[in-house]
């Protein structure tokens, strides 16, 4: 299994790939600038280089780049949507520039204009990106979410409606979230419950499209709608659900990454505990 944790970029990106292997991360999660403003840093050369040596030599074997929380590309709102899509397809640009294929992102919120119109404005703002941005080699992956407020992305329909919505949806894919997905009301705790949703992925997604998974405790309960992580083991997943994940072999060689609140202090302990569950074959 290919597991690593959302490492902060604090000191420069470049920095990331060794404070990852420090803390046993086989792949990594980044934001690739300040995931809280619009404006960022041009990436310079150095940082490039710098980045891309540090990946090879603490051997992290992939790298996933969440994107920035201000971005909306379902905002009803004319302005709020093209600063969206413009940011979006520079957080594009920086991914190619730093080698990194898959991008991950919230598909967006309604914000009250309706579940069918957001649906429709995120299928267009990623056909418009993936016009633009016309090379292929950075894909950007919907993320499933809990769906609190007017957040889209909380079944597997909805995401399937976007990309059924493109023009051309090739080369976009899924990351499934453990916690967003359960508080969204799938169970992945018990085992039955974990096939199931599984069963329901492949059939209304295609397991083809799953690149990339979030390994979060749920501080809600399932069908909670509430997005709080909480730190492996300590959640209502608890271990018990882990368990199912660890040792499902379609996962295998798929980036799976903590977003947990312990953070760095934490996430070792927990990379531990997530490869104890594995059971030998
Ligand atoms: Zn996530
Ligand atoms: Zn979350």
């Amino acid at each position: 299994m290919l597991l690593g944790a959302h490492i902060p970029i604090s000191g420069g990106v470049y920095r990331a790939p060794e404070k990852g292997r420090e803390l046993t991360c086989d792949c990594m999660q980044i934001f690739s600038k300040n995931q809280m403003q619009w404006r960022s840093k041009p990436l310079s050369d150095d940082d490039v280089d710098l980045f891309k040596k540090g990946v090879k030599e603490h051997r992290i074997e992939e790298t996933v780049i969440h994107d920035s929380y201000l971005i909306n590309l379902g905002s009803p709102d004319v302005e709020l949507l093209e600063k969206s899509r413009k940011a979006f397809l520079e957080e594009m640009t920086r991914a190619h520039k730093l080698g990194v294929r898959h991008l991950i992102f919230h598909p967006g919120a309604h914000v009250g204009s309706g579940e069918q119109a957001g649906l429709k404005r995120i299928a267009e703002s990623l056909d418009w990106a993936m016009k633009e941005y016309a090379s292929h080699d950075v894909e950007p992956l919907l993320e499933t979410t809990a769906g609190q407020g007017s957040v889209l992305g909380r079944s597997f329909e909805q995401l399937a409606k976007i990309i059924e919505l493109m023009e051309s949806s090739r080369g976009v894919g899924i990351c499934f979230d453990t916690c967003h997905a359960y508080a969204a009301g799938y169970d992945v705790k018990s085992s039955g419950g974990y096939e199931a949703t599984m069963a329901a992925l492949d059939d209304i997604l295609g397991m083809d499209r799953l690149k990339a998974v979030h390994l979060n405790d749920s501080k809600g309960k399932q069908g909670s709608r509430l997005d709080r992580h909480e730190q492996i083991g300590k959640g209502y997943i608890g271990l018990e659900g882990f368990r199912n994940i660890m040792n499902d072999e379609r996962l295998e060689g798929i980036p799976m990454v903590l977003e947990t609140p312990g953070g760095e202090k934490r996430y070792a302990g927990e990379l531990k505990t997530l490869r104890a569950l594995v059971r030998k074959r």
